[in-house]
């Protein structure tokens, strides 16, 4: 996979990244193992981008993953992480926890997770200039943010701390909090002018667009302004699938490596208590509390599992 240069930094990407909350513990929960070889088998095929995040519980599987890659291979990996934080001392935490679970003493990227607006990245600072500060020591090379909202993406353009920005976009606009992904693409495309590194989440749609799922990551592998489109894989067969998408080296390759089988869908257990934390977590609404039980709507859910994280009684499953 020909590498990009993700914004004006000095770090090449190839276009498609490995997303691994899909392998973590709030989904497929692969045993650590398991997961580090699917990583290991999607860096031997050309993808150096690795994403995680302090709510995905991951770490411990890129870090198995560089033990078996080797230092070599290790050191040519883009690997980002992001939290939520927004003070000082959280951040700091976040990231030494990111980089002494993966085993690593500088990490390429780091982000402040889910930015709405430029009031909520400035109601970040103090995490901000952590990641700034750490970034001038040489621990980390560059910060970002990630978001679903295009106020976000304008907010974050302007701004000269933040170097990538990891917006949502699919050509349906499924998941886009606050326009069309026309408007999305405008933004994003002024914010790449302006050298911000551009990663793309969600272009199946977050499994809606499962049986277009060839044109779809097509159509976000040839959007000019995007420098690496991030997926979540959770085997062997769907990493040969995006790669060949991504190398775009088929002729016959299906629609889709996925089935109606294989489609997922959010399970709430019947012992929910309806406290509505996990409606609160949502991050696309996707939540109510209907006569005392969490109802997930399925058209909207991105089945992100933010919501699992956030049960008490553990009832929410991605099945
Ligand atoms: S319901 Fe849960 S899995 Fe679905 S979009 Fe909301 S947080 Fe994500
Ligand atoms: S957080 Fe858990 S218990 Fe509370 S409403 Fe959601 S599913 Fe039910």
């Amino acid at each position: 996979m020909q590498k990009r240069q993700l914004g004006k930094s000095d770090i090449y990407v190839s276009p498609l990244g490995f997303g691994t909350l899909t392998i973590g513990p709030f989904q497929r929960n692969l045993p650590v193992d398991a997961g580090a070889e699917i990583i290991v088998h999607a860096v031997n095929n050309g993808i150096n981008l690795l994403d995680t995040a302090h709510l995905y519980e991951t770490y411990p599987y890129i870090g198995r993953a560089l033990e078996i890659l080797g230092p070599e291979k290790a050191s040519g990996l883009a690997i980002v992480s992001r939290s939520y934080d927004y003070s000082e001392e959280g951040m700091e935490e976040s990231f030494n926890k990111a980089l002494n679970e993966m085993g690593i003493e500088t990490i390429s990227i780091f982000m402040l997770h889910e930015t709405e607006s430029e009031a909520t990245i400035r109601g970040h600072k103090p995490a901000l200039d952590y990641l700034v500060k750490r970034k001038h020591e040489g621990r980390l090379k560059l910060v970002g943010i990630s978001t679903h909202y295009i106020a976000a993406v304008r907010a974050a353009s302007e701004m000269p701390e933040i170097d990538v920005i990891f917006a949502i976009l699919n050509r349906e606009g499924i998941g886009i909090m606050d326009g069309t992904p026309e408007e999305m693409e405008t933004a994003l495309t002024e914010a790449h002018k302006r050298g911000k590194g551009i990663m793309l989440m969600k272009a199946v749609g977050g499994g809606h667009l499962y049986r277009n799922a060839r044109s779809s990551l097509a159509w976000a592998r040839d959007l000019p302004f995007a420098d690496c489109v991030v997926v979540g894989m959770q085997n062997k067969e769907e990493v040969d699938f995006n790669c060949s998408v991504f190398r775009n080296d088929y002729d016959d390759l299906p629609e889709t490596v996925l089935t109606e089988k294989h489609k997922k869908s959010l399970w709430i257990e019947d012992y929910c208590q309806g406290c509505g934390a996990c409606r609160d977590a949502c991050p696309f609404k996707a939540i109510t509390i209907t006569d005392g039980i969490a109802k997930v709507n399925p058209e909207t859910c991105m089945l992100c599992s933010y919501c699992a994280r956030h049960c008490p009684l553990f009832c929410i499953k991605v099945v």
